[in-house]
């Protein structure tokens, strides 16, 4: 009786550490699930991106560095 309950639990942890194995390579991918992502248009070349993402500048936020210097040199 007391083997089938370790065999339980380790099943259970193999079956959580199969299950959480996707989760973690879909992160590396666009998000679908949970909340929204906000995308911002770049100042400089009017692209959008995620606002995670995104260059802060004075005049606005960009898609990268290059643009930033392009729009405020
Ligand atoms: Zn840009």
């Amino acid at each position: 009786m007391r083997y089938l309950l370790i065999f339980a639990v380790i099943a259970l942890l193999a079956w959580r550490w199969r299950a959480s194995r996707p989760e973690r390579k879909s992160a590396s991918a666009p998000k679908q699930n949970g909340q929204p992502m906000a995308m911002i248009p770049c100042h400089q070349c009017g692209v959008h991106l995620p606002a995670q993402d995104a260059v802060e500048g004075k005049l606005g936020s960009y898609c990268c560095q290059d643009h930033r210097r392009q729009a405020e040199p």
